[in-house]
């Protein structure tokens, strides 16, 4: 009997969660995951950019849902984990990709400011992964891809509170890889460097300088597009990527290689 092809980049049956998944960098992600076989779940706030990515997830030809989700709410992270799973059998990936940011020194920033950055790019991450961990052990393994970003290796000075929890987010996925190495599920982190989307437009606009000296310093010359993301989103959820986990995968067009 002949054996089936080896296919380890297909995603046909798995059930994806991804946090942000309904712009920018979490769209180009949930995308890629879609074309690659996997059903989605978005999970964000604003209800009506979901249902625009849910309608460019099923014109991929999977299944897509939105579920309203803050995931600095530890009561919302797990009512989202548990509507995916009730509506699409399991959860094998998830994309902990919400994110936001606030630029200012460090001497200027209130707690409030502080807290809402580290909430949702650490704490959410936290609360996310930890809702998820049970489904996925009930399903024999799975996969955990954290979105840091440049500012997980290089800081900046009005990027504090974004730059330790984006840190945080790189030394989180290390202790849940070798935690959950046992289970199977493989935890790993994708640094993007400078991609076009709505949180690096308002540099483009009000730090036009910045924004060219970025171009310039980054050896590809451009920024990327959130579609850039999907390719070593899709290995890192496949089997693949099995013998991988605790990693923090640069995609920066070079950003990272030179000082
Ligand atoms: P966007 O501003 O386009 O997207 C941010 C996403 O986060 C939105 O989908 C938003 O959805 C979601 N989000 C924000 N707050 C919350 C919350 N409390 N609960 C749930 N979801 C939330 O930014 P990007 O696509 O650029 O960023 C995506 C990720 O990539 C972020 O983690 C960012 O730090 C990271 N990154 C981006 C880079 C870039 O150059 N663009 C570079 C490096 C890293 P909603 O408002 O509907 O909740």
């Amino acid at each position: 009997m002949a054996s089936a092809p080896f296919d380890p980049f297909n995603l046909k049956g798995k059930v994806a969660l991804v946090t942000g998944g309904n712009g920018g960098i979490g769209k180009g992600i949930a995308l890629g995951l879609a074309r690659a076989g996997a059903n989605v779940a978005v999970a964000a706030r604003n209800q009506d950019k979901s249902a625009g990515a849910v309608a460019e997830l099923e014109a991929v030809g999977v299944e897509a849902i939105s579920i309203s989700c803050d995931v600095t709410d530890g009561s919302a992270v797990s009512a989202a984990v548990a509507d995916c799973v009730e509506r699409f059998g399991g959860l094998d990936i998830v994309v902990n990709n919400s994110g936001v940011n606030v630029r200012k020194l460090p001497q200027e920033l209130s707690l409030e400011e502080w807290q809402t950055v580290v909430d949702v790019n650490l704490t959410g991450v936290f609360l996310m992964s930890q809702a998820a961990y049970p489904e996925m052990v009930k399903r024999g393994g799975g996969k955990v891809i954290n979105i840091g970003s440049m500012m997980s290796i290089f800081a900046n000075e009005t990027l504090s509170p974004y730059s330790a929890s984006k840190g945080g987010v790189v030394q989180f996925t290390k202790a849940c890889a070798a935690a959950w190495a046992k289970d199977n599920i493989q935890v790993n982190s994708i640094l993007p460097g400078w991609i076009t989307t709505d949180m690096t437009d308002v540099l483009r606009v009000n730090s036009p300088e910045r924004y060219r000296t970025i171009v310039e310093r980054t050896p590809v010359k451009r920024f990327g597009t959130p579609d850039e993301l999907a390719g070593t989103a899709v290995f890192l959820a496949t089997a693949a990527s099995d013998f991988v986990t605790g990693t923090a995968i640069p995609v920066d067009g070079g950003y990272s290689i030179q000082s």
